[in-house]
């Protein structure tokens, strides 16, 4: 089961109200969530349910929609399953201060092909439906704070 001290070694959590993250939970369904956060940069953040927590990327321009196109998608720290929930204003000065906003919700299912390095799933939300792979970068140096966090976000092609 997955972890999630550093979800809350970023927050303070007697300031913000945003789930505490006291345990993963144990694996149930495959919940989705994409929430848009209007934080020092507008963006959304993908989440997708796996091992008990809700395995997170911001994505700056939010996803596409045209198949075979590309968006950054910057992986960060897992969040407890309740943030698939959590809709409020976190005040600023704290970690992500801003507003966030619950965009879409719903199930995906992840594709026997994926592995660690890629992730072919559908979405089934109330928004978004069809698929999409996300696939990692490879790091070009091992001085980016940022390598192994970067992915692409493509749009792939379905019946949607
Ligand atoms: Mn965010």
């Amino acid at each position: 089961m997955a972890e999630l001290k550093t979800y809350q070694d970023k927050r303070d959590l007697q300031r913000t109200q945003e789930p505490a993250g006291d345990k993963a939970a144990a694996a149930a369904g495959q919940r989705y969530a994409m929430h848009k956060h209007d934080a020092s940069q507008l963006h959304y953040d993908l989440r997708l349910e796996q091992d008990g927590v809700l395995r997170s990327w911001a994505l700056p321009k939010g996803p596409s929609l045209q198949v075979g196109e590309k968006r950054l998608a910057i992986e960060v720290e897992d969040h407890p399953l309740d943030y698939g929930n959590f809709e409020g204003v976190i005040p600023q000065g704290n970690y992500g201060g801003g507003t966030v906003m619950l965009w879409d919700r719903g199930q995906w299912s992840r594709g026997d092909d994926s592995d660690a390095d890629k992730i072919n799933f559908i979405l089934h939300g109330e928004k978004l439906n069809g698929a999409w792979t996300l696939v990692r970068m490879a790091g070009k140096s091992d001085r980016n704070k940022n390598k192994g966090k970067n992915w692409l976000l493509i749009k792939r092609h379905d019946d949607e």
